[in-house]
């Protein structure tokens, strides 16, 4: 298996290559040429197999110039101990058709950590093969989850440094408390004054100055990215889609080679795209449901073929999917269309006009995959009071948009089997909305609310975000847009 660019096929590069890589050198994504299938038989062994051993299987054909021992090692160390549920990935059934697979049982309790637990270890070994001996500094420009969750996955990996970057006083609470009092010695965490939008500029600032580059390669240093267009990050999730049907047949709610629905709640179409690939794969899914906040782009996008960004941007309850340019949407136009110059195309229109038109054909063809439903912060609220007060369950805003769009497509007789809901963080990182839709009051620092949160639920925090309060604040910098490379530069040494 070789990878290409999504917007020209000419060059072919290892998956190592594409890895280390992070964006192709024409602006486009890395994508397999072709996608290995998994047999039912194949499948059938894996719903005997733990978590672990399952990513084994649905990495390895992905991964050609890696040996076994190394991505068993890769899967041990990313899929152990450091998850909180000896599932990893458990599935929650709350009825005889439906189950929330738990994809926060990580050490920052939402989904990112299920790729950025795999993310650095991959890089780290893809510099290797491909003869990198420089070390990898990762710089992060976060609004929130992923800049901890990214913490948490290159804390302590070797020939590694990251540093983040957070808007000074817009990040909630407990997500600055994640940050700054992170373990590690490796790391680095950055106030910036200003919004995320600066904090952003400013890190694509240092990463286009050559004279910076040429300065820490000296040092023996180099930048790279740890954002969801990176192969290494999608990769790892396509096996939880495996795991989620491999539970859901162990379970008896289904029989091996049933069809079997997914909604996801999605922003950037990095998770709902692992399930399309899992279905190509040969994984008996049924419908993918993409569900959205406010901003729905994705919603009209699948229901007319029309894409366009043009449109208010909405804060929302669910703040990982208030996104309007979803990057990982490229890749499925890709495979799809097999058509590297039309994705070209459509993303340089997306770029230079806002919007892209795919055609009735190719419309009609995601619709064949693909639904899609969105919902507001009030019907968001509504859902998690449903399903705490029917089956005595506690959702976040992420999940509960997904909960809340299954369940409008099942009244609107659009769904009626086996649906999996795909559960993307722990109630605990959103304790003020979820108070909020179970009628409590909210009037407290953050960190208050998760305790109570447990006093009224009864429901165990995770121990990461229950001990922030008592940890020690490491990282009180803060710093001018102007002075992050200096930041940057003294980090190195
Ligand atoms: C990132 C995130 C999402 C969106 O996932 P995409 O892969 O960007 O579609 C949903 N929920 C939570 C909690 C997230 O952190």
């Amino acid at each position: 298996m070789e990878y290409l660019s999504t917007r020209g096929n000419s060059e072919r590069v290892t998956a190592a290559e594409a890895i280390s890589r992070g964006l192709a050198r024409d602006g486009g994504l890395y994508v397999p040429d072709v996608l290995p299938t998994v047999s039912a038989e194949e499948l059938r062994e894996m719903c005997s197999m733990p978590y672990r051993k399952r990513v084994e299987r649905i990495m390895r054909p992905f991964l050609p110039e890696f040996t076994e021992e190394e991505i068993e090692a890769l899967c041990s160390a990313a899929y152990g101990d450091n998850f909180d549920d000896a599932a990893i990935a458990p599935v929650h059934f709350t009825d005889g058709r439906t189950g929330y697979l738990e994809l926060w049982h990580g050490p920052t309790s939402a989904f990112k950590d299920m790729a950025l637990q795999m993310l650095p270890r991959l890089l780290v070994s893809s510099l290797k093969k491909c003869g990198e001996k420089r070390g990898v500094c990762i710089l992060v420009a976060t609004s929130g989850d992923t800049g901890k969750a990214a913490l948490e996955g290159f804390a302590d990996v070797e020939g590694t440094k990251i540093l983040v970057f957070y808007p000074n006083g817009g990040v909630s609470d407990v997500q600055r408390l994640q940050m700054v009092t992170q373990q590690g010695a490796n790391v680095g965490v950055c106030a910036v004054e200003g919004n995320f939008d600066d904090a952003q500029t400013g890190v694509k600032r240092i990463f286009s100055d050559a004279a910076f580059a040429a300065e820490i390669d000296k040092r023996g240093w180099f930048l790279s990215s740890a954002n969801s267009i990176n192969w290494g990050r999608l990769l790892p999730q396509i096996a939880y889609y495996f795991s989620a049907y491999c539970e859901f047949v162990n379970s008896g709610r289904i029989k091996m080679g049933d069809a079997l629905d997914f909604c996801v709640p999605t922003g950037n179409f990095g998770n709902i795209l692992a399930g399309w690939i899992a279905k190509r794969m040969g994984l008996p899914v049924g419908k993918l449901i993409c569900a959205s906040n406010a901003n729905n782009v994705l919603t009209d996008f699948i229901h007319t073929g029309v894409y366009d960004k043009r449109r208010t941007f909405h804060v929302t309850d669910s703040p990982s999917m208030d996104i309007l340019v979803s990057s990982n949407l490229e890749r499925l136009l890709y495979f799809m269309t097999g058509d590297s110059a039309k994705v070209a195309g459509w993303m340089a229109a997306l770029g230079s006009e806002g919007h892209y038109d795919v055609g009735e054909e190719l419309r009609e063809r995601i619709g064949g995959d693909f639904a899609a439903g969105y919902c507001g912060d009030a019907e968001t609220e509504g859902e998690i009071a449903r399903i705490w007060r029917e089956y005595g369950y506690l959702i976040d805003t992420h999940t509960a948009v997904a909960s809340r769009v299954l369940a409008a497509t099942r009244a609107a007789g659009e769904q009626s089997g086996a649906c999996c809901v795909v559960s993307t963080a722990s109630a605990y990182k959103f304790c003020s909305a979820v108070l909020a839709a179970l009628g409590e009051k909210t009037d407290a620092p953050g960190v208050e609310l998760i305790g109570r949160l447990e006093a009224v639920t009864g429901v165990k925090a995770p121990e990461q975000l229950a001990s922030l309060a008592g940890r020690e604040v490491r990282f009180d910098g803060c710093t001018r847009p102007e002075g992050m490379p200096g930041v940057v530069g003294a980090f190195l040494g």
